[in-house]
């Protein structure tokens, strides 16, 4: 049979919180042509524990290549027109390897955990002042649980594998971007270990202004330099495949999950944004070349570097820690849905939630308070209340999380958004995209093709120096289309929500006082 003639195809990685993927795109027209999607276990060994295992992750990545082109050939697509690779990950999720056995030292700590709250509260209560932000001009955040420095120090101090491997110059620190970088170009033979700028800058060790790994932080957290990943902007050649069907091609993007949904969505100027709906929540606000600090919550993050001679481009970050994760627990904990379909259609089922309100706090709440302490609650609770109401209550949280940011955003730069751009697995939720409308009293726009994290790392694993199959113009791009939620309920009604649902959050912050 006779091979479909395409341009260049262009590949990307994209290891999620809750999955892998591996997709491909042509770089002629953004069309996704095949992918591949595994699930990720994740175990809680202990109250607040996240870890998921780095073996099983590598093996998804592999599972998910291998049959990706499988998808490619049955559909006489030739795997040679393949020329670059892009990864995009979870980010701050921190791990520990021995490089002469490449084997991992501890399961991966997942970005959600909480096993470092006691730590993060005494360094906190070390600083002058108490000052949770007192790292946050060089690194842009506050002192949190979320970051790889402290759970990277946990693993210094309570895993004597790691502590011996340190002693012995074994030792490699990573994200998932570097562990599956250094596997996928050789591992124990040559494998190449670095990361890109906007994955170190989550780890708070990392100077967002000099743009590289600062010492004074390192000695703050009492880690290594020598165990840091070789810090690259997140377009150009790391190394090459050296296993599989793609051996030989280039892995030359690396971003961390949320910019290269940036890049994805084309929000390259400054002022341009957009909400992601996975596990958590992310809005991401391109500042342009300068690095602007919140006065509201926000995290100050660098959003890409698309080249080792271009410019850093900076955005102000509202996180959420729980979005699409209230699912699984509903589903996992509860046992009240069997899956996301059911949630979507419960919670249509009611249209509201009878007064019901549920603020899932299961990790501390992160932006804007950066409340380790606080807890899940679901209040406004009666007889008539039933897990159809508890379902909506649930999808309405992940748009009041989001509304809080959204007007933290908007009180930060001065000049409010007046449509919100949206991507993720959770958007497949339409209810939940109306809600979102209806709770920000402004357009929500979701695009047709749904995987922007892979297309902006494919973009910029094509656009890279030694590739350029790909340039990253928006104009090259053909018709992005998109579906438009407006506003359907009015003002008043979405204040009064918003307001009983700020009460909520107060009595999660302080539930135990
Ligand atoms: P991640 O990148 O964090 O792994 P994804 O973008 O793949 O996340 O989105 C997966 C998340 O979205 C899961 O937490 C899942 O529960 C949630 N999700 C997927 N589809 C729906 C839906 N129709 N309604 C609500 N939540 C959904």
């Amino acid at each position: 049979s006779s091979r479909i003639m395409l341009g260049p195809l262009v590949a990307a990685i994209d290891q999620g919180t809750s999955s892998t993927r591996f997709l491909v795109f042509n770089s002629k027209t953004a069309e996704l042509l095949s992918h591949h999607q595994v699930e990720i276990k994740q175990s809680f060994p202990k109250e607040g524990w996240v870890e998921e295992d780095p073996r099983e992750i590598l093996q998804s990545v592999y599972e998910c290549m291998e049959r990706t082109c499988e998808k490619l050939t049955q559909l006489n697509i030739d795997i040679s027109n393949i020329k670059a690779i892009g990864v995009t990950n979870q980010r701050e999720t921190t791990l520990v390897w021995d490089k002469e056995t490449g084997e991992p030292l501890y399961n991966a700590i997942v970005w959600l955990d909480l096993r470092t709250q006691s730590t993060v509260e005494r360094l906190i209560n070390k600083t002058p002042g108490r000052n949770k932000n007192h790292l946050k001009h060089k690194t842009g955040l506050p002192i949190s649980t979320y970051f790889s420095a402290v759970k990277l120090r946990w693993l210094m101090d309570n895993v004597d594998e790691v502590h011996e491997a340190i002693l012995s110059h074994r030792a490699m620190f990573g994200t998932i971007d570097s562990w599956l970088i250094w596997c996928l170009t050789g591992g124990k033979k040559g494998g190449v270990h670095c990361t890109d700028v906007t994955n170190a800058s989550r780890t708070m060790l990392f100077n967002i202004h000099t743009m590289d790994w600062d010492p004074e932080l390192c000695s703050y957290f009492g880690i290594p330099m020598e165990i840091l990943p070789r810090v690259r902007s997140s377009s150009e050649i790391y190394g090459l495949m050296k296993s599989g069907a793609l051996t030989g091609i280039p892995i030359s993007g690396c971003l961390g999950d949320q910019s290269a949904a940036l890049v994805g969505q084309m929000c390259f100027q400054d002022g341009h944004a957009k909400n992601t709906y996975g596990t958590g929540c992310f809005l991401l606000r391109n500042t342009g070349s300068k690095p602007v600090m919140s006065d509201h919550g926000l995290l100050t993050t660098v959003a890409y570097k698309l080249g080792r001679d271009k410019p850093a481009c900076y955005a102000l970050e509202g996180s959420v820690a729980i979005a699409g994760a209230v699912v699984r627990w509903l589903k996992d904990n509860l046992g009240i849905i069997d899956g996301s379909e059911e949630l979507e259609k419960l919670a249509a089922s009611v249209g509201t939630s009878y007064g019901c309100y549920f603020v899932p706090a299961f990790s501390g709440l992160y932006a804007p308070y950066w409340e380790p302490s606080a807890r899940g609650i679901i209040c406004g609770l009666t007889q008539f209340t039933n897990r159809s109401h508890l379902a909506f209550a649930a999808l309405e949280a992940v748009c009041f999380q989001t509304r809080e940011i959204l007007d933290a955003m908007n009180q930060d730069s001065g000049i409010p958004l007046n449509q919100l751009q949206v991507d993720g697995g959770m958007t497949s939720n339409r209810l939940l995209m109306q809600l979102q409308a209806d709770i920000l009293c402004i357009p929500v726009v979701k695009p047709s093709m749904p995987e922007t994290t892979a297309l902006g790392a494919a973009m910029a694993a094509g656009a890279a120096e030694g590739v350029s199959v790909w340039s990253l113009s928006p104009e090259d791009l053909s018709e992005v289309t998109s579906e438009k939620f407006e506003p359907q309920i009015n003002p008043e009604e979405s204040e009064f929500r918003y307001a009983r649902w700020k009460k909520a959050v107060q009595k999660a912050m302080n539930w135990e006082t």
